[in-house]
C-alpha cells in the first residue's frame, strides 16, 4: 500500500516529469566504463564456476539427499518474495540501497508502458550491481554451511548450488522481461507469461501490492498477491494491456 510518504515521493516525481527525461537522467548516471555484456558475462562466469565447484565436491549422493533441491528452490523463492516485497519497496535500515536501486531507479526507468531498455547499456538498470554475485555466493554459503557441518556435506553443497542457480535464473528471466518483446529472448513462451506478471508489477499503482516473485510466482500465489494484469488494468484504466501512453506520466 502506498501509505508511507518517503515511498510516495520518488514515484510522485516520476509521474510529474517526463518519463523520457527521467530515463535520460538515469542513463547519464551509468558509469562510462560500463559494458553490459562484459559485466553480465563475468557475473555469469562466477556463478557457473561456483555451481561447478559445488557439484565436483559431491560424493555418493543418496536418493533422499536430492530432496534438498526442491526445498532449496522453495527457500530461494520465499527469499525473493520477501526481499522484493519488503526492503526493495520499503525503506528499511540498513537496506536503503535496495529501495533506492529498485523503487527509485529500476521502477522509474521501467514502468508498465515502457518495459524495454532503449539500448544495451541501459540494462545497467536491470542487472544487480557488480558486487551482487559475490554477495549471493557468500549468502548461499552461510546458509549451506550448517547443513554441511551438522547434517550432511552433500546437502550443504546442493543447497549452495541451487541458491546460485536461482540467482542466475532470476537475472536471466528479469532480463527477458526488459528486452524488446519481439527479440529472441522476449519471444520465449515462458518468458511471455512471466513477463505479463512482471509488467503488471511495474504499474506504479500495483507495484507495492502485486507480483513480488520475479521468477516463478509460487509465494505470490500462496500469499494472495498474484495479480491479473488484464483485470486490474481494465478496472483502473478502462483499456487493454500495453495501451498506456507516455503522456499519462507527463505533468
Ligand atoms: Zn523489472
Ligand atoms: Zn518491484
Amino acid at each position: 500500500m502506498l501509505t508511507n510518504r518517503t515511498e510516495v515521493a520518488p514515484l510522485g516525481r516520476a509521474r510529474a516529469d517526463s518519463i523520457e527525461r527521467q530515463r535520460d537522467e538515469l542513463a547519464a548516471a551509468i558509469p562510462r566504463h560500463y559494458q553490459p555484456a562484459l559485466y553480465f558475462g563475468a557475473s555469469n562466469l562466477v556463478a557457473v564456476l561456483a555451481i561447478v565447484v559445488a557439484f565436483t565436491q559431491l560424493n555418493d549422493v543418496h536418493a533422499w539427499e536430492w530432496l534438498i533441491v526442491p526445498f532449496a528452490f522453495l527457500v530461494a523463492n520465499w527469499v525473493e518474495y520477501r526481499v522484493h516485497r519488503g526492503p526493495m519497496h520499503h525503506q528499511r535500515r540498513p537496506w536503503q540501497i535496495l529501495f533506492e536501486r529498485h523503487t527509485c531507479q529500476h521502477h522509474v526507468y521501467f514502468d508498465d508502458g515502457h518495459m524495454s531498455a532503449r539500448n544495451a547499456r541501459e540494462y545497467y538498470w536491470v542487472f544487480f550491481p557488480w558486487w551482487a554475485v559475490g554477495l549471493v555466493v557468500v549468502t548461499a554459503a552461510v546458509f549451506a554451511l550448517p547443513l554441511w557441518l551438522f547434517v550432511a556435506r552433500n546437502l550443504g553443497l546442493l543447497f549452495f548450488a541451487v541458491g546460485i542457480s536461482y540467482y542466475l535464473t532470476y537475472e536471466w528471466l528479469h532480463l527477458s522481461y526488459h528486452v524488446p518483446a519481439q527479440s529472441v529472448i522476449g519471444r520465449l513462451p515462458m518468458a511471455g507469461v512471466l513477463r505479463r506478471l512482471h509488467t503488471a508489477h511495474h504499474d506504479t499503482a500495483l507495484m507495492t501490492t502485486q507480483n513480488f516473485n520475479i521468477t516463478f510466482p509460487i509465494f505470490d500465489w500462496l500469499s494472495g498477491t498474484l495479480g491479473n494484469r488484464d483485470t486490474q488494468q481494465a478496472r483502473a484504466h478502462g483499456d487493454g494491456p500495453g495501451k498506456k501512453e507516455r503522456g499519462q506520466f507527463r505533468s
